[in-house]
C-alpha cells in the first residue's frame, strides 16, 4: 500500500486525487490540506481519515477541531500547517495540487524530507525550477509530472534516453477564444472565460488557458522537468485535445500520448509510476474522432505565450514576474476589475519595470512575488 499526503485537497486535482484513491482502495491518505474550505475538509477528513490536516487560517482550524473531535485527526494551520503535512512521515509522495507560490516552501521541505513528488503546482517550477531540480537530484527524489501535457512527455519518454530528445511538441487546445482577434477579446467577460472548450479544471488555471498564460508557464516547467532548452519546445495548437503532448527524437521518430481528457489518468500514472493502472471512463473511439488538427499558435493575439518566452529566456527572478503579475491580474479580471486584455498589459508592465535578479534564492524569488504585488496596486 502507497501513501500519500495532499496540498490542496479541496480543489480540482486535489478532489481528482481522492477520487482515483477512492476507486482503487489501495492508497492511504496520511495528510491533507486546504484554504478555506474547511465543510469540504471535513467530510473528507470523515471518509479518508488522514491523522493531519491543515487548513490556512487558524480560526478556521478552530472550527474544524470541534467538528472532527470525535476522530483521531490532529489540525494544523498556516505555513507550518503547510509544511507539516509536507513532511509528514507515513507518506511516500507529496501530491502538491495548492495554487499558488505558497506551494513552494512546503514542495522542498517535502524534497528535503525525501518525499517523491506529484507536482501539479505550475508555480514550484516555474518560479523556482533551479533550486527544485537540483534538490530533488540531491535527495534522490521523483519529481512526477500531473499536468497532462508533462505527463503526456514523461510517459513517451519510458524507455528512451532523455539526452536524445530533439524537440518537445507541448500540445494546446488554444481555449475559448482561439481563432478570435483582439477586438473581440476586449468584450470579453469571466464568465465567456470560465468556459473551456475540452477541459473541467479551477478558475485560475481556465483563464490561463484562455489567454495562453497557461501553455507559456507549461513551457518553463517543461524545460526544468525535461532538461532541454527552450528553443527545443514547440507549441502546438491541437484543438480537440486528443494528442496531450509528443517527443520528437534525434532519429526523427515522434512518440505521442494520447486519450481522453481526464485528469485522473495523469493523476492516477503519477501515484502508480511505474505501473499503469486500470481507470474508468470514456476511451478514444477514433474512427468517430475522424480527424485530428494541427495550428501554429496564435501569439501576437494571445501574448500571454508571448511574453512567458521572453520571461523565460531572461531567466533568474523574471519567470516569477510574469507569474505573480499574471496571478494578480487574473484574480482582478475575475472580480470586474479589469479586462481581458488588461491582464497582458498588467504582465508587460511588470516585466518592463523589474530589474532580474540572477539565480534567485527562495526569500527573493517571494520578495519578487510581493514587490509584484505591490507594484499592481500602486496602478491598477
Ligand atoms: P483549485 O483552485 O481548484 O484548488 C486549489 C487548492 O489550493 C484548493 O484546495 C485550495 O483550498 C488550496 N489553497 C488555496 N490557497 C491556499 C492556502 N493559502 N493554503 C492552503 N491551501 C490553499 O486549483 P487546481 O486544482 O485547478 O490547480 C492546483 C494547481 O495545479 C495549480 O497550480 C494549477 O496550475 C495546477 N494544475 C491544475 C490542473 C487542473 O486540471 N486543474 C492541471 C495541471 C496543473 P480551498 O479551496 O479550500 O481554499
Amino acid at each position: 500500500m502507497r501513501t500519500i499526503a495532499i496540498l490542496g485537497s479541496t480543489g480540482s486535482i486535489g478532489t481528482q486525487t481522492l477520487d482515483v484513491v477512492r476507486a482503487n482502495g489501495d492508497l492511504k491518505v496520511a495528510a491533507i490540506s486546504a484554504g478555506k474550505n474547511i465543510k469540504l475538509l471535513e467530510a473528507q477528513i470523515r471518509e479518508f481519515r488522514p491523522r493531519l490536516a491543515s487548513v490556512w487560517e487558524e480560526e478556521d482550524a478552530k472550527k474544524l477541531r470541534v467538528a472532527v473531535a470525535d476522530l483521531d485527526v490532529k489540525v494544523v494551520s498556516g505555513m507550518g500547517g503547510l509544511i507539516e503535512v509536507a513532511v509528514c512521515e507515513e507518506a511516500e509522495v507529496l501530491v502538491t495540487a495548492i495554487v499558488g507560490m505558497i506551494g513552494i516552501v512546503p514542495t522542498m521541505e517535502a524534497i528535503r524530507a525525501g518525499k517523491h513528488i506529484a507536482l501539479a503546482n505550475k508555480e514550484t517550477l516555474v518560479t523556482a525550477g533551479h533550486l527544485i531540480m537540483p534538490l530533488a537530484r540531491k535527495h534522490d527524489v521523483k519529481i512526477l509530472p500531473v499536468d497532462s501535457e508533462h505527463s503526456a512527455i514523461f510517459q513517451s519518454l519510458n524507455g528512451e534516453d532523455g539526452r536524445q530528445i530533439e524537440k518537445i511538441l507541448l500540445t494546446a487546445s488554444g481555449g475559448p477564444f482561439r481563432g478570435k482577434d483582439r477586438e473581440f477579446l476586449k468584450g470579453v467577460q469571466p464568465e465567456h472565460a470560465l468556459k473551456h472548450p475540452n477541459w473541467a479544471m479551477g478558475q485560475k488555471i481556465t483563464i490561463d488557458s484562455a489567454t495562453l498564460v497557461n501553455k507559456g508557464l507549461e513551457v518553463m516547467e517543461a524545460r526544468w522537468l525535461f532538461g532541454t532548452s527552450l528553443d527545443q519546445i514547440q507549441v502546438v495548437v491541437q484543438p480537440q485535445s486528443i494528442i496531450h503532448s509528443m517527443v520528437q527524437f534525434t532519429d526523427g521518430a515522434v512518440i505521442a500520448q494520447l486519450g481522453t481528457p481526464d485528469m485522473k489518468l495523469p493523476i492516477q500514472y503519477a501515484l502508480y509510476y511505474p505501473r499503469r493502472r486500470y481507470l474508468a471512463g470514456e476511451r478514444l473511439d477514433f474512427a468517430a474522432i475522424g480527424s485530428i488538427t494541427f495550428e501554429n499558435p496564435d501569439i501576437e493575439t494571445f501574448l500571454g505565450l508571448k511574453y512567458a518566452f521572453e520571461a523565460a529566456r531572461t531567466g533568474g527572478s523574471m519567470p516569477t514576474v510574469f507569474n505573480a503579475a499574471n496571478e494578480r491580474a487574473v484574480s482582478k479580471f475575475l472580480h470586474r476589475k479589469i479586462a481581458f486584455l488588461d491582464i497582458y498589459e498588467i504582465i508587460r508592465y511588470c516585466m518592463d519595470h523589474h530589474k532580474t535578479v540572477e539565480n534567485p534564492d527562495v526569500i527573493q524569488i517571494l520578495d519578487t512575488e510581493k514587490s509584484v504585488y505591490e507594484m499592481i496596486e500602486s496602478r491598477w
